[in-house]
């Protein structure tokens, strides 16, 4: 997938892990708040490292469109 972060900064990757099944939900504007904004979806599913088994990388990524709920997490986040 080569849609880069700075088009889609509402929207969410949703990653699994090719390896062990583990499913992650990242915001893009926080991947933005750190991240190249033409850093690709697909760059960002192969450098992220899977939580469940700490492999390197995941092999699926989609961008999906989370809603409203995405601004309260993003406020509880940044309350840390
Ligand atoms: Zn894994």
């Amino acid at each position: 997938m080569t849609t880069t972060l700075a088009a889609i900064p509402k929207l969410h990757l949703s990653l699994e892990c090719g390896l062990c099944g583990h499913h992650r939900l990242l915001p893009v504007a926080a991947l933005l708040s750190g991240l190249d904004p033409e850093t690709t979806v697909a760059q960002v599913a192969r450098s992220a490292r899977c939580q469940g088994c700490r492999g390197k990388g995941y092999g699926k990524a989609q961008v999906v469109y989370v809603g409203a709920s995405e601004y309260a997490l993003d406020g509880a986040r940044e309350r840390d």
